[in-house]
């Protein structure tokens, strides 16, 4: 009898794994309708990537043949620096880093990292190389410490710890009863916005992946988390190509570059100081930030 249920035993494992999966992948990108036509070639190469250096060469893309959402898109972001995308609401920011993790394929122009397509290379090589801190994390059903190792296949127990602690989250987790082996999610501790996100970088810290996507909470938070998070966050960027999706633009004021996307379009570019001395639409957005956060202070 127990041969007959093996096979079912296997699936069951499969399914939840693939399950598992696809909650991350949702969570981090909402991609419930992720279409499935993206195959490697059969001889596809692992993705090498010894500098992290990520270049955008004249992309175009949208989800559906009626509507395009990135127009002649050029990107360069050197290994090592900040590139921080704001802009409107629907402007296509998110739609970037779909991209570069290749949930979608471009409609035309090339992506590359540190000169390969990232069309032509297995995507799992690819996806091992990119970490996330998406706006909103799910956590698994499972230990805290489980949540944090997820970024990392055989992490042992004092790696986990020292990715929590580069995450300021570690003082937190020791204070629990079950320290890291204490169950979160639905079933679980119910986890704040920020306790949350923070499991995220720990993730990241963990993956410890050269190219790095963080994809700021718009939410509103206490502005104590926020300045904790902000520095979970910059320790996270450092010594790493990243991409900051910034809602908040006091958070990039020292990313080497600014790009204002505006409907699939780079509007203005440059530094903090350089849009700022242009007056255009980033010095506007700056001003009407500024406005709001005092209007905040002085409640
Ligand atoms: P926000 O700041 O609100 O997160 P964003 O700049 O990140 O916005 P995107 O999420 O990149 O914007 O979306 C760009 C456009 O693409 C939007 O108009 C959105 O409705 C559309 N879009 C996003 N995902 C899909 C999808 N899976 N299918 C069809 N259209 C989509």
């Amino acid at each position: 009898l127990m041969q007959l249920f093996r096979p079912l035993d296997f699936l069951g494992t499969v399914y939840r794994t693939i399950q598992q999966g696809m909650i991350d992948m949702e969570a981090m990108f909402e991609l419930i309708d992720t279409p499935a036509e993206i195959v490697d070639a059969h001889d596809a190469p692992e993705l090498a990537v010894p500098h992290g250096a990520v270049r955008f060469e004249n992309v175009d893309f949208g989800y559906d043949a009626e509507r395009q959402i990135l127009r002649g898109l050029d990107l360069d972001i050197p290994a090592g620096t900040k590139l921080a995308i704001v802009g409107p609401s629907g402007a296509g920011k998110s739609t970037i880093a779909r991209l570069l993790f290749r949930f979608y394929d471009v409609t035309s122009g090339r992506i590359l990292i540190d000169g390969q397509d990232i069309a032509k290379v297995k995507q799992d090589s690819l996806r091992a190389e990119i970490g996330i801190v998406p706006q909103d994390t799910v956590l698994f059903n499972d230990t805290i410490g489980y949540n944090i190792a997820y970024g990392r296949d055989g992490a042992s127990q004092a790696e986990i710890e020292a990715a929590a602690k580069g995450a300021a989250i570690h003082d937190f987790i020791m204070s629990l009863e079950h320290g890291y082996r204490t169950r979160v999610g639905e079933r679980g501790l119910k986890l704040s916005g920020g306790e949350k996100q923070r499991v995220a970088v720990a993730r990241a810290l963990l993956k410890d992946p050269p190219v790095l996507i963080l994809d700021e909470a718009t939410s509103a938070l206490d502005s104590r988390t926020e300045a904790e998070i902000q520095a979970t966050l910059d320790q996270a960027a450092r010594n790493r190509t990243t991409i900051v999706i910034a809602h908040r633009l006091s958070t990039i004021v020292d990313a080497d570059e600014i790009v204002v996307l505006e409907q699939g379009r780079i509007a203005e570019r440059g530094s903090h100081v350089a849009l700022i001395a242009k007056a255009g639409l980033y010095a506007e957005m700056w001003a009407r930030q500024r406005e709001e956060r005092a209007i905040d202070a002085a409640r």
